[in-house]
């Protein structure tokens, strides 16, 4: 019996000393996630109308919508990675990447703001029939260029 047990053990040893190890040298080969792993949620802001169903939706409250300040935010690790918001939003923004949020002390948020709003169509005038006309997009309301920033998130 005591011979069984060590023929079996020295044939694993000489197993696993002539094969490949079955760890990765991390971090210099860092693991690549399947394609549909949820890690953690991005915003094409140029894209986002700013309705908030997103913030309505998600039960951890991690989203933010600020229609007067054209504010997009998110508490990254208040998020649990439903995607319910993904599959709520109107106009498809927000898609969930394979990749995690990097590991932090602080809890951190990250605000998007959005630039191409266009401005609130103008009131009619009193004595003009039809339909109002829609004001021009003010100066440096137009393009594509969204701002990120990052900051400690309200406790
Ligand atoms: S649901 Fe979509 S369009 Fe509406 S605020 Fe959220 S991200 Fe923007
Ligand atoms: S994935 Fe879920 S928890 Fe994270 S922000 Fe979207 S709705 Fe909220």
């Amino acid at each position: 019996m005591k011979n069984m047990r060590t023929m079996k053990f020295t044939r694993t040893a000489l197993k696993n000393l002539f094969s490949p190890p079955v760890t990765r040298p991390y971090p210099e080969q860092p693991r690549e996630y399947p394609e549909r792993t949820r890690g953690h949620v991005e915003i094409d802001i140029d894209t986002c109308i700013l309705c908030g169903l997103c913030s309505r939706k998600c039960p951890t409250g991690a989203i933010t919508v600020n229609r007067a300040e054209k504010t997009w935010k998110i508490e990254r690790f208040g998020c649990i990675q439903c995607g319910c918001c993904v599959e709520t939003c109107p106009k498809k923004c927000l898609t969930m990447k394979n990749t995690y949020t990097q590991p932090g002390a602080e809890k951190t948020s990250d605000s998007f703001l959005k630039t191409n709003m266009p401005a609130p169509a103008a009131k009619p005038v009193a004595g003009q029939t039809g339909a109002a006309s829609a004001q021009k997009p003010a100066a440096g309301q137009t393009g594509a260029a969204s701002v990120q920033a990052s900051g400690k998130a309200e406790a």
